[in-house]
């Protein structure tokens, strides 16, 4: 099963996104925590993206389309994956299109700009594996430390109020356009934030067996 998790920053895809591979088996690609760690590696690659990460800017399409071709043609792809935050531009769905893949579900987490610009304050993420956390909604087992590796966790630079209110306009002028791309392939599946994150993935889950 390809599936897509589309939404806005702090939508809450990366945390769906760990619950839906549970469930279905099939691993999450996440160009952010791709492009995060080779920032932190300091690789040529991480050169690159790091300016656009740091104010909120996309990264560009071609390098994104570079990314991800290379990871999904891994083996651990072949039974299929959920891509969260890609594509994120119609250059970037319309470049996954020509390569022949085809989703099964693009799922669209629906959730206002208000409620996002009061969950971002409580974000967490882990730097070493990528897990994300929220202070009250999803806390980690013990204060400050990352469940799944042990590792202290972080407050994403790019989670400030000001760069969390450009990510959200950029999210609108560039990816929103993608529901209506979807929508005209019959994929689109909305599903409204539920307030918390066991009743969204239950919806989630819910509308997949639909
Ligand atoms: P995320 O963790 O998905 O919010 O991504 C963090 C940052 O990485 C974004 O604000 C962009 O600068 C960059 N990024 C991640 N995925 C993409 C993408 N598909 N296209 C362009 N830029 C991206």
């Amino acid at each position: 099963m390809n599936l897509i998790l589309l939404g806005a920053p702090g939508a809450g895809k990366g945390t769906q996104a760990a619950i839906l591979a549970r469930e279905l088996n099939i691993p999450t690609i996440s160009t952010g925590n791709i492009l995060r760690a080779a920032v932190a590696s300091g690789s040529e690659l991480g050169k690159q993206a790091k300016a656009c990460m740091e104010t909120g800017a996309l990264v560009s399409d071609e390098i994104i389309i570079g990314i991800i071709r290379d990871r999904l043609a891994q083996s651990d792809c072949a039974n299929g994956y959920i891509l969260d935050g890609v594509p994120r531009t119609i250059a970037q769905a319309e470049a996954l299109e020509v390569s022949g893949i085809k989703f099964d579900h693009v799922i669209s987490l629906e959730i206002s700009d208000e409620t996002i610009m009061e969950r971002m304050s409580g974000r967490r993420v882990c730097p070493k594996c990528g897990a994300s956390y929220h202070v009250v909604a999803v806390p980690p087992k013990k204060e400050g430390i990352c469940d799944a590796c042990g590792s202290e966790l972080i407050t994403r630079k790019d989670d400030a109020p000001e760069t969390v209110k450009s990510r959200l306009a950029v999210y609108h002028k560039e990816t929103e356009p993608l529901k209506e791309f979807y929508r005209s392939r019959g994929v689109l599946v909305p599903v409204e934030d539920k307030g918390s994150v066991e009743a969204t993935s239950a919806a989630i889950l819910a509308a997949l067996k639909e």
